[in-house]
Protein backbone atom coordinates (compact mmCIF):
# COMPACT_ATOMS: atom_id res chain seq x y z
CA UNK A 1 0.00 0.00 0.00
CA UNK A 2 1.63 3.44 -0.34
CA UNK A 3 -0.48 6.40 1.54
CA UNK A 4 1.28 9.71 0.95
CA UNK A 5 1.05 12.76 3.66
CA UNK A 6 -1.19 14.17 1.82
CA UNK A 7 -3.36 12.99 -1.45
CA UNK A 8 -4.85 16.05 -3.49
CA UNK A 9 -5.86 14.27 -6.21
CA UNK A 10 -8.89 12.35 -4.71
CA UNK A 11 -10.01 16.00 -3.97
CA UNK A 12 -9.96 16.93 -7.37
CA UNK A 13 -11.69 14.35 -8.56
CA UNK A 14 -14.62 15.13 -6.37
CA UNK A 15 -14.70 18.28 -7.18
CA UNK A 16 -13.48 18.02 -10.57
CA UNK A 17 -16.71 19.70 -12.80
CA UNK A 18 -17.63 22.13 -9.98
CA UNK A 19 -13.53 23.50 -10.10
CA UNK A 20 -13.18 23.62 -13.75
CA UNK A 21 -16.54 25.54 -14.20
CA UNK A 22 -15.38 27.64 -12.05
CA UNK A 23 -12.04 28.35 -13.52
CA UNK A 24 -13.55 28.32 -17.05
CA UNK A 25 -15.90 31.58 -16.21
CA UNK A 26 -12.06 33.51 -14.97
CA UNK A 27 -10.78 32.95 -17.64
CA UNK A 28 -14.00 33.50 -20.39
CA UNK A 29 -14.27 36.75 -18.30
CA UNK A 30 -10.52 37.74 -18.01
CA UNK A 31 -11.05 38.26 -14.30
CA UNK A 32 -7.38 37.44 -13.53
CA UNK A 33 -6.46 39.91 -11.28
CA UNK A 34 -9.03 40.67 -8.69
CA UNK A 35 -12.00 41.53 -9.87
CA UNK A 36 -15.46 39.78 -8.93
CA UNK A 37 -13.77 36.32 -8.29
CA UNK A 38 -11.38 37.63 -5.97
CA UNK A 39 -14.05 39.78 -3.90
CA UNK A 40 -16.53 37.61 -3.92
CA UNK A 41 -13.75 34.94 -2.16
CA UNK A 42 -13.05 37.57 -0.23
CA UNK A 43 -16.52 38.58 1.35
CA UNK A 44 -17.24 34.53 1.64
CA UNK A 45 -14.33 33.86 3.38
CA UNK A 46 -14.39 36.99 6.28
CA UNK A 47 -18.35 35.98 6.78
CA UNK A 48 -17.44 32.37 7.43
CA UNK A 49 -14.59 33.17 9.89
CA UNK A 50 -16.93 35.26 11.68
CA UNK A 51 -15.15 38.59 10.64
CA UNK A 52 -15.85 41.43 8.83
CA UNK A 53 -12.36 42.15 6.29
CA UNK A 54 -10.51 39.69 4.47
CA UNK A 55 -7.76 40.59 1.90
CA UNK A 56 -6.76 38.41 -0.63
CA UNK A 57 -2.61 38.08 -1.00
CA UNK A 58 -0.42 36.24 -3.14
CA UNK A 59 0.98 33.76 -0.02
CA UNK A 60 0.76 33.30 3.35
CA UNK A 61 4.17 34.51 4.32
CA UNK A 62 3.47 37.88 2.04
CA UNK A 63 -0.03 37.56 4.26
CA UNK A 64 2.20 37.72 7.86
CA UNK A 65 4.37 40.46 6.23
CA UNK A 66 1.90 42.80 5.10
CA UNK A 67 -0.23 42.60 8.07
CA UNK A 68 3.48 43.26 10.31
CA UNK A 69 3.26 46.34 8.34
CA UNK A 70 0.07 47.37 8.26
CA UNK A 71 0.43 47.21 12.14
CA UNK A 72 3.34 49.39 11.90
CA UNK A 73 6.06 47.26 12.78
CA UNK A 74 9.67 48.03 11.44
CA UNK A 75 13.52 48.39 11.92
CA UNK A 76 14.26 48.68 15.28
CA UNK A 77 11.09 46.90 16.21
CA UNK A 78 11.14 43.30 18.55
CA UNK A 79 8.48 40.96 17.71
CA UNK A 80 7.78 37.53 19.41
CA UNK A 81 7.06 34.62 17.83
CA UNK A 82 7.19 30.27 18.55
CA UNK A 83 10.56 28.71 18.42
CA UNK A 84 8.65 25.57 16.54
CA UNK A 85 7.36 27.24 13.19
CA UNK A 86 8.04 27.09 9.73
CA UNK A 87 10.37 29.83 8.56
CA UNK A 88 8.24 32.06 6.75
CA UNK A 89 7.02 33.03 10.53
CA UNK A 90 10.16 34.79 11.43
CA UNK A 91 11.04 35.55 7.61
CA UNK A 92 8.21 37.78 7.54
CA UNK A 93 9.46 39.62 10.84
CA UNK A 94 12.84 39.94 9.26
CA UNK A 95 11.40 41.26 5.93
CA UNK A 96 10.04 44.46 7.67
CA UNK A 97 12.99 45.04 9.71
CA UNK A 98 12.14 43.68 12.65
CA UNK A 99 13.77 41.51 15.15
CA UNK A 100 12.21 37.79 15.61
CA UNK A 101 12.67 37.06 19.00
CA UNK A 102 11.69 33.84 19.33
CA UNK A 103 10.01 31.91 22.96
CA UNK A 104 9.90 28.44 23.62
CA UNK A 105 6.70 26.40 23.22
CA UNK A 106 4.41 24.39 25.50
CA UNK A 107 4.23 20.62 25.86
CA UNK A 108 0.88 19.71 24.96
CA UNK A 109 -0.18 21.97 22.13
CA UNK A 110 3.28 22.73 20.93
CA UNK A 111 2.01 26.60 20.64
CA UNK A 112 3.97 29.46 21.85
CA UNK A 113 5.28 29.24 25.58
CA UNK A 114 3.48 32.82 26.76
CA UNK A 115 5.61 32.38 30.32
CA UNK A 116 9.19 32.43 28.48
CA UNK A 117 7.77 35.17 25.78
CA UNK A 118 6.68 37.24 28.80
CA UNK A 119 10.52 36.93 30.07
CA UNK A 120 11.75 38.02 26.45
CA UNK A 121 9.37 41.70 26.52
CA UNK A 122 11.75 44.74 26.18
CA UNK A 123 10.28 48.27 25.75
CA UNK A 124 10.64 47.11 21.61
CA UNK A 125 8.55 44.63 22.00
CA UNK A 126 5.58 45.45 19.38
CA UNK A 127 3.81 42.15 18.08
CA UNK A 128 3.14 38.53 19.31
CA UNK A 129 2.77 36.28 16.29
CA UNK A 130 1.34 32.77 18.10
CA UNK A 131 1.43 30.10 15.92
CA UNK A 132 -1.76 27.39 15.37
CA UNK A 133 0.67 24.69 15.15
CA UNK A 134 -0.31 21.55 13.56
CA UNK A 135 -4.27 22.92 13.42
CA UNK A 136 -4.86 23.89 17.33
CA UNK A 137 -5.40 27.35 18.40
CA UNK A 138 -2.63 28.60 20.94
CA UNK A 139 -4.16 29.39 24.09
CA UNK A 140 -5.82 33.17 22.71
CA UNK A 141 -7.09 34.32 25.80
CA UNK A 142 -3.70 33.92 27.68
CA UNK A 143 -2.20 35.74 24.33
CA UNK A 144 -4.84 38.38 24.34
CA UNK A 145 -4.20 38.75 28.52
CA UNK A 146 -0.29 39.64 27.32
CA UNK A 147 -0.80 41.84 24.74
CA UNK A 148 -3.33 43.94 27.13
CA UNK A 149 -0.56 44.13 29.12
CA UNK A 150 2.42 45.25 27.17
CA UNK A 151 0.55 46.90 24.29
CA UNK A 152 1.04 44.16 21.70
CA UNK A 153 -0.78 43.86 18.18
CA UNK A 154 -1.65 40.49 18.14
CA UNK A 155 -0.85 38.70 14.42
CA UNK A 156 -2.25 35.44 14.41
CA UNK A 157 -0.18 32.68 12.33
CA UNK A 158 -3.55 30.95 10.80
CA UNK A 159 -1.50 28.76 8.23
CA UNK A 160 -2.46 25.67 9.62
CA UNK A 161 -5.62 26.05 11.34
CA UNK A 162 -8.46 27.22 8.69
CA UNK A 163 -11.88 26.97 10.62
CA UNK A 164 -9.68 26.15 14.43
CA UNK A 165 -11.56 27.00 17.06
CA UNK A 166 -10.40 28.73 20.34
CA UNK A 167 -13.95 28.86 22.60
CA UNK A 168 -16.25 30.59 20.34
CA UNK A 169 -14.30 32.23 18.45
CA UNK A 170 -12.26 31.39 14.96
CA UNK A 171 -8.89 31.23 15.20
CA UNK A 172 -7.48 34.62 12.82
CA UNK A 173 -10.19 36.33 14.29
CA UNK A 174 -9.05 36.43 17.90
CA UNK A 175 -6.17 39.06 16.87
CA UNK A 176 -5.96 42.05 15.48
CA UNK A 177 -5.00 40.35 12.28
CA UNK A 178 -4.91 37.02 11.31
CA UNK A 179 -2.92 35.40 7.89
CA UNK A 180 -3.66 32.60 6.38
CA UNK A 181 -2.13 30.40 3.32
CA UNK A 182 -3.42 28.90 0.58
CA UNK A 183 -0.96 26.72 -0.33
CA UNK A 184 -2.48 23.69 -1.92
CA UNK A 185 -1.34 21.36 0.65
CA UNK A 186 -2.75 23.36 3.54
CA UNK A 187 -6.44 22.61 5.12
CA UNK A 188 -7.85 24.93 2.16
CA UNK A 189 -5.93 25.27 -0.65
CA UNK A 190 -5.49 26.83 -3.73
CA UNK A 191 -4.02 25.30 -7.06
CA UNK A 192 -0.97 27.30 -6.80
CA UNK A 193 0.12 30.38 -3.85
CA UNK A 194 -2.55 31.86 -2.24
CA UNK A 195 -3.07 33.98 0.92
CA UNK A 196 -5.30 36.40 2.99
CA UNK A 197 -5.30 38.88 5.84
CA UNK A 198 -8.46 38.88 7.64
CA UNK A 199 -9.04 41.55 10.33
CA UNK A 200 -12.01 43.16 12.25
CA UNK A 201 -10.51 46.53 11.70
CA UNK A 202 -11.35 48.42 8.20
CA UNK A 203 -8.47 50.79 9.02
CA UNK A 204 -5.90 47.91 9.00
CA UNK A 205 -7.90 45.77 5.73
CA UNK A 206 -7.42 49.03 4.29
CA UNK A 207 -3.85 49.39 4.83
CA UNK A 208 -3.10 45.98 3.97
CA UNK A 209 -4.92 46.11 0.69
CA UNK A 210 -2.58 49.07 -0.69
CA UNK A 211 0.29 47.72 0.59
CA UNK A 212 -0.71 44.46 -1.18
CA UNK A 213 -1.01 46.23 -4.38
CA UNK A 214 2.31 48.76 -4.68
CA UNK A 215 0.60 50.96 -2.10
CA UNK A 216 -2.16 52.21 -4.95
CA UNK A 217 -4.94 54.20 -3.11
CA UNK A 218 -6.26 55.03 -6.90
CA UNK A 219 -5.10 53.68 -10.31
CA UNK A 220 -1.73 55.82 -10.27
CA UNK A 221 -2.09 57.44 -7.23
CA UNK A 222 0.56 55.69 -4.38
CA UNK A 223 -0.05 56.64 -1.24
CA UNK A 224 3.14 55.05 -0.43
CA UNK A 225 5.61 52.13 -1.62
CA UNK A 226 4.20 48.44 -1.19
CA UNK A 227 4.76 45.05 -2.71
CA UNK A 228 2.62 43.48 -5.54
CA UNK A 229 1.15 40.45 -3.45
CA UNK A 230 -2.42 39.80 -4.79
CA UNK A 231 -4.48 36.86 -4.80
CA UNK A 232 -5.18 35.74 -8.17
CA UNK A 233 -8.98 35.14 -10.03
CA UNK A 234 -8.31 31.95 -10.87
CA UNK A 235 -6.91 31.25 -7.48
CA UNK A 236 -9.88 32.76 -5.95
CA UNK A 237 -12.03 30.85 -8.03
CA UNK A 238 -10.66 27.46 -6.67
CA UNK A 239 -11.20 28.51 -3.12
CA UNK A 240 -14.09 30.13 -3.42
CA UNK A 241 -16.04 26.27 -4.18
CA UNK A 242 -13.65 24.02 -2.00
CA UNK A 243 -14.75 26.56 0.96
CA UNK A 244 -18.13 25.16 0.75
CA UNK A 245 -16.59 21.75 1.71
CA UNK A 246 -14.24 23.13 4.72
CA UNK A 247 -16.62 22.09 7.43
CA UNK A 248 -17.09 18.79 6.16
CA UNK A 249 -13.30 18.25 5.61
CA UNK A 250 -12.60 19.77 8.52
CA UNK A 251 -14.73 17.00 10.31
CA UNK A 252 -13.45 13.99 8.35
CA UNK A 253 -9.60 15.71 9.34
CA UNK A 254 -10.99 15.24 13.09
CA UNK A 255 -12.33 11.68 12.70
CA UNK A 256 -9.38 10.59 10.98
CA UNK A 257 -7.07 11.62 14.09
CA UNK A 258 -9.76 9.70 16.41
CA UNK A 259 -9.23 6.99 14.54
CA UNK A 260 -5.87 6.98 14.44
CA UNK A 261 -5.37 8.00 18.24
CA UNK A 262 -8.19 4.98 19.19
CA UNK A 263 -5.79 2.74 17.75
CA UNK A 264 -2.33 3.94 18.69
CA UNK A 265 -3.22 4.58 22.82
CA UNK A 266 -2.00 1.23 23.54
CA UNK A 267 1.71 2.05 22.04
CA UNK A 268 3.48 3.10 25.19
CA UNK A 269 6.34 4.35 23.09
CA UNK A 270 4.02 6.85 20.75
CA UNK A 271 2.13 10.06 22.64
CA UNK A 272 -0.83 11.24 20.23
CA UNK A 273 -2.28 14.71 19.88
CA UNK A 274 -3.86 16.12 22.22
CA UNK A 275 -6.65 18.58 21.91
CA UNK A 276 -6.77 20.96 25.20
CA UNK A 277 -10.36 22.02 26.19
CA UNK A 278 -12.29 24.52 24.72
CA UNK A 279 -10.19 24.13 21.53
CA UNK A 280 -11.38 23.04 17.85
CA UNK A 281 -8.40 21.19 16.52
CA UNK A 282 -8.65 21.05 12.76
CA UNK A 283 -5.98 18.66 12.35
CA UNK A 284 -3.76 20.36 9.91
CA UNK A 285 -1.21 17.48 10.88
CA UNK A 286 -1.25 14.65 12.69
CA UNK A 287 1.69 14.87 14.47
CA UNK A 288 2.76 12.25 17.36
CA UNK A 289 5.81 12.29 19.48
CA UNK A 290 7.49 9.10 19.50
CA UNK A 291 10.51 7.22 20.58
CA UNK A 292 13.45 6.05 17.92
CA UNK A 293 11.83 8.64 15.19
CA UNK A 294 14.41 8.48 12.88
CA UNK A 295 14.00 4.31 12.22
CA UNK A 296 10.43 4.62 12.52
CA UNK A 297 10.11 7.30 9.64
CA UNK A 298 12.39 5.03 7.94
CA UNK A 299 10.28 1.62 8.64
CA UNK A 300 7.49 3.83 7.85
CA UNK A 301 8.12 4.88 4.41
CA UNK A 302 9.85 1.32 3.57
CA UNK A 303 6.36 0.14 4.15
CA UNK A 304 4.64 2.90 1.61
CA UNK A 305 3.82 5.56 4.65
CA UNK A 306 4.35 8.78 3.52
CA UNK A 307 5.31 10.28 7.31
CA UNK A 308 6.61 13.23 7.63
CA UNK A 309 8.83 15.89 10.70
CA UNK A 310 7.34 19.16 10.96
CA UNK A 311 10.17 20.32 12.18
CA UNK A 312 13.21 18.68 12.62
CA UNK A 313 14.80 21.92 13.46
CA UNK A 314 13.57 24.19 15.88
CA UNK A 315 13.57 28.02 14.15
CA UNK A 316 15.74 29.64 15.60
CA UNK A 317 18.30 26.53 15.31
CA UNK A 318 18.07 26.97 11.20
CA UNK A 319 21.61 27.65 9.88
CA UNK A 320 19.83 30.76 8.68
CA UNK A 321 20.16 32.13 12.20
CA UNK A 322 23.26 30.93 13.55
CA UNK A 323 24.53 34.17 13.23
CA UNK A 324 22.96 35.33 16.61
CA UNK A 325 24.50 32.01 18.35
CA UNK A 326 21.17 30.20 19.85
CA UNK A 327 21.76 27.32 21.39
CA UNK A 328 19.00 24.17 21.91
CA UNK A 329 19.66 24.74 25.72
CA UNK A 330 17.91 28.24 24.81
CA UNK A 331 14.57 26.63 23.62
CA UNK A 332 14.50 23.21 25.51
CA UNK A 333 10.88 22.06 24.92
CA UNK A 334 11.42 22.69 20.68
CA UNK A 335 14.64 21.01 20.78
CA UNK A 336 13.19 17.70 22.56
CA UNK A 337 10.25 17.58 20.49
CA UNK A 338 12.26 18.04 17.03
CA UNK A 339 13.86 15.05 18.00
CA UNK A 340 10.32 13.03 18.61
CA UNK A 341 7.83 14.46 16.12
CA UNK A 342 6.75 12.40 13.36
CA UNK A 343 3.51 13.49 11.29
CA UNK A 344 1.64 10.34 9.96
CA UNK A 345 -0.66 10.80 6.42
CA UNK A 346 -3.45 13.76 7.27
CA UNK A 347 -6.19 14.18 5.10
CA UNK A 348 -10.10 14.42 4.35
CA UNK A 349 -10.20 11.33 2.32
CA UNK A 350 -7.84 8.70 4.29
CA UNK A 351 -9.90 5.82 4.92
CA UNK A 352 -9.87 3.20 7.69
CA UNK A 353 -8.02 0.92 6.01
CA UNK A 354 -5.31 3.01 5.01
CA UNK A 355 -5.50 4.38 8.83
CA UNK A 356 -5.25 0.27 9.86
CA UNK A 357 -2.63 -0.14 7.32
CA UNK A 358 -0.29 2.96 9.03
CA UNK A 359 -1.14 2.08 12.70
CA UNK A 360 0.24 -1.68 12.08
CA UNK A 361 3.06 -0.74 10.54
CA UNK A 362 3.85 1.75 13.51
CA UNK A 363 2.97 -1.64 15.63
CA UNK A 364 5.13 -3.73 13.66
CA UNK A 365 8.11 -1.60 14.26
CA UNK A 366 7.80 -1.21 18.08
CA UNK A 367 7.09 -4.96 18.00
CA UNK A 368 3.35 -5.22 18.91
CA UNK A 369 1.66 -8.58 17.73
CA UNK A 370 -0.76 -7.35 14.91
C1 LIG B 1 2.61 27.41 5.21
C2 LIG B 1 2.96 28.29 6.35
C3 LIG B 1 3.29 29.64 6.17
C4 LIG B 1 3.57 30.26 4.82
O1 LIG B 1 2.59 30.16 3.88
P1 LIG B 1 2.97 30.23 2.32
O2 LIG B 1 1.65 30.38 1.67
O3 LIG B 1 3.67 28.97 1.96
O4 LIG B 1 3.84 31.43 2.11
C5 LIG B 1 3.48 30.43 7.29
N1 LIG B 1 3.38 29.92 8.53
C6 LIG B 1 3.10 28.61 8.75
C7 LIG B 1 2.99 28.12 10.15
C8 LIG B 1 2.89 27.75 7.66
O5 LIG B 1 2.62 26.46 7.90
Amino acid sequence: MHIPLVDLRIQYENLHSEIDRAMQDVISNSAFIGGPPVSQFEESFAAYLGTTHAVGVGNGTDALYLALKAAGIGPGDEVLLPAMTFIATSEAVSLTGAHPVFADIRNDDYCIDLEDAESKITPSTKAIIPVHLYGQPADMSAVMALAKQYGLTVIEDTAQAHAAKFGDQTAGTIGDLGCFSFYPGKNLGAYGDGGAVVTGDAELAMKVRRLANHGRSAKYDHSMEGVNSRLDGLQAAVLSVKLRYLDAWSAARYDNALEYSKRLTGMSEVTTPRVLKGRTHVFHLYALRVQRRDELLAHLREHGVGAGIHYPIPCPLLEAYSDKGYRSEDFPVASQVAGELLSLPMFPELTIDQIEYIVAQVGEFYGYPA
